[in-house]
C-alpha cells in the first residue's frame, strides 16, 4: 500500500515509511493512496468474525504487501491478549445508551487498542535492528500511559513521553511514571498539551535532529493508530445488528472519530458521527460555522480533550477540499501564519453529511455521570460523559454507540465530585501506588527539550 502527504500528493511512501515517521516531510499527514471498498456481501462475512479476527483483515488492507496476514494475526493475537476481555471491547446497553467500553487494556483507555498493536509493530518491522529509535509522543494524559505500556522494555526504543506539568489526572500521572521500564523518560512541560504537540511536532520538522535521533512518532497523527481504531467501528456495528446507528465520540485531536470516518468511506453504513467537545470546543465551531481559530486552552474535568488545535481534523479536510493537495497546504498556512481559516458553505455542508458537534460543558458532564449512576448504578467516566451528553441533544438518529473511552478509575476525583464516592483500582490495572514518580519539569522550549533528549540517549 502506497501513502502520501496531505500537502503534497506527489510523494510516496510505504506502510513501514509512514509508520516511522509519523508526519509528512513539510508537515503535512499521511493518508492512503486506495481505500478499501467493502461490498454488502464482504460486510456480511466480516460480521461473522471474532474481534481479532476482524482486526487482522481490516489492518491488513493498510499493510499487505510489507506485513504478511498470518505474521499480522498473531501480531494481533498477542497484542491483545493483556486485556481484561477476550473480545478486547465490550458493548453494554446503560438505559436507552448503547456503550461500547474501549478502556479494558493496561492503561485503562482506548488509546491501548492501537498502541498494543504498534508496541509489536515496532519489533515485527524490525526499524529498531541495527539503530536505537527514539520515540517522542506528546500527551493530553492516555496517550502516554498507553505508550510507555506499549514501549517499555523493547530493545533499541527509548521513549520520551511530553505530558502538560499539572494538567492531568493524579491517577493519569501516576500510572505514566511508575509503570516504565529504564527506556522510558517522562517529560513534564511547563505549558499545555497543545504545546506538547507543537514541540514534537517542530523536532519532527527538524530534519537534522531527526534523524540525528533516528526520530520516530506515536501520536494519533501516526495512520497506523487510526487504522487499529476503524476495526471497532466494525465489530459494533456488527454486533448490533441495526440498521440505522450513529456514533458518538469524546473528541480531542479527532483522531478516533476520523477512524470512524474511514470506517464509513470502507462502506459501513454508519448515519452520523457526534463529535463530542468540552468548552474547548474548536471542533464544535469549525463544523457548525466554518471557522477554525485555536483558542487559548481552558483546563476541563475531560483534561484528555483539552486541546486547541485537532491535528486529525487535516485528514479530513483532504477529502472535503476536493482531495486538492494544494487547497489543505494553503488552509494549512493561513492557520500558521494568520492562526484562522475559514471554510466555505458548501465545504461545511459537505461536513454535516456526515458529522455534528455538540459542546458539553463540565457542569453538564458532571450531572450526566450523577444521574446515570442514580438511575442504572453504573459509573461512566467524565470523557464517556461528554459523549453521552452529546447523544442526547438528537432524538431522530436512531441508534447511537457512544463511545466509552477510559475507565472511569483514570478519573477517581472528578468521579468523587459527581457521585460522592470513591472507586476502587480495578484488578488489572498493576498500578503500584506507593511507587516513586520519575519525571523531570522542563520548560516550554524546543530547545530545553532537545538537549534534555540528547542528555539521555547519549
Ligand atoms: C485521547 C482521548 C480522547 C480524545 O481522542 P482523540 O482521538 O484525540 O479525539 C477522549 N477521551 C479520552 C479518555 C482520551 O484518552
Amino acid at each position: 500500500m502506497n501513502y502520501f502527504s496531505t500537502r503534497d500528493k506527489s510523494l510516496e511512501f510505504s506502510f513501514k515509511d509512514i509508520f516511522l515517521r509519523g508526519l509528512a516531510p513539510g508537515g503535512g499527514l499521511f493518508l492512503p493512496a486506495e481505500i478499501k471498498k467493502y461490498s454488502q456481501e464482504e460486510l456480511n462475512n466480516l460480521s461473522q468474525l471474532n474481534y481479532n479476527e476482524l482486526a487482522t483483515e481490516i489492518i491488513f488492507n493498510f499493510c499487505s504487501g510489507e506485513i504478511k496476514k498470518d505474521e499480522l494475526s498473531s501480531l494481533i493475537q498477542k497484542s491483545y491478549s493483556s486485556f481484561k476481555d477476550k473480545e478486547v471491547v465490550n458493548i453494554k446497553k446503560i438505559g436507552n445508551i448503547n456503550l461500547l467500553e474501549l478502556y479494558h487494556g493496561p492503561t485503562l483507555a482506548f488509546k491501548d487498542i492501537a498502541m498494543q498493536v504498534i508496541g509489536n509493530m515496532y519489533d515485527h518491522l524490525e526499524v529498531a535492528k541495527n539503530k536505537t529509535v527514539n520515540v517522542i509522543v506528546a500527551t493530553s494524559g492516555d496517550t502516554g500511559s498507553a505508550a510507555i505500556a506499549a514501549l517499555s522494555n523493547r530493545k533499541n526504543i527509548n521513549l520520551f513521553v511530553l505530558h502538560p506539568h499539572n494538567k492531568i489526572s493524579n491517577i493519569q500521572r501516576k500510572i505514566m511514571t511508575t509503570i516504565g521500564g529504564a527506556n522510558i523518560y517522562n517529560i513534564a512541560i511547563e505549558g499545555s498539551f497543545d504545546d506538547c504537540q507543537k514541540i514534537v511536532k517542530d523536532l519532527f520538522n527538524e530534519n537534522s535532529f531527526r534523524s540525528k535521533i533516528n526520530m520516530s512518532g506515536v501520536n494519533s497523527i501516526n495512520w497506523a493508530r487510526i487504522v487499529c481504531q476503524i476495526v471497532y467501528y466494525f465489530y459494533s456495528f456488527f454486533r448490533l445488528k441495526k440498521n440505522n446507528i450513529s456514533f458518538s465520540v469524546p473528541t480531542g485531536n479527532f483522531g478516533d472519530i476520523y477512524a470512524g470516518y474511514v470506517a464509513k468511506k470502507m462502506g459501513l453504513p454508519i448515519n452520523k458521527l457526534i463529535v463530542a467537545t468540552n468548552k474547548n470546543d474548536i471542533l464544535q465551531r469549525v463544523i457548525n460555522t466554518g471557522e477554525y481559530k485555536p483558542d487559548k486552552v481552558k483546563a476541563t474535568i475531560t483534561p484528555s480533550m483539552d486541546i486547541q488545535v485537532a491535528s486529525n481534523f487535516e485528514r479530513l479536510l483532504y477529502y472535503i477540499l476536493d482531495e486538492s493537495d494544494s487547497k489543505v497546504g494553503s488552509v494549512m498556512n493561513d492557520l500558521s501564519s494568520k492562526s484562522i481559516f475559514n471554510l466555505e458553505k458548501k465545504e461545511i455542508d459537505k461536513i454535516k453529511k456526515d458529522f455534528e458537534a455538540v459542546k458539553v460543558t463540565d457542569e453538564e458532564t458532571l450531572s450526566i455521570i450523577n444521574e446515570i449512576y442514580k438511575e442504572h448504578q453504573f459509573i461512566i467516566d467524565p470523557h464517556t460523559a461528554t459523549g453521552v451528553g452529546a447523544a442526547k441533544s438528537f432524538n431522530n438518529l436512531g441508534d447511537i454507540v457512544v463511545i466509552g473511552t477510559a475507565h472511569p478509575y483514570k478519573f477517581n476525583d472528578t468521579i468523587k465530585k459527581a457521585i460522592g464516592k470513591n472507586l476502587d483500582s480495578p484488578e488489572h490495572l498493576k498500578l503500584n501506588i506507593d511507587k516513586k514518580e520519575t519525571f523531570d519539569i522542563i520548560r516550554n522550549s524546543n530547545s530545553e527539550v532537545k538537549n534534555y533528549i540528547l542528555g539521555k540517549i547519549q
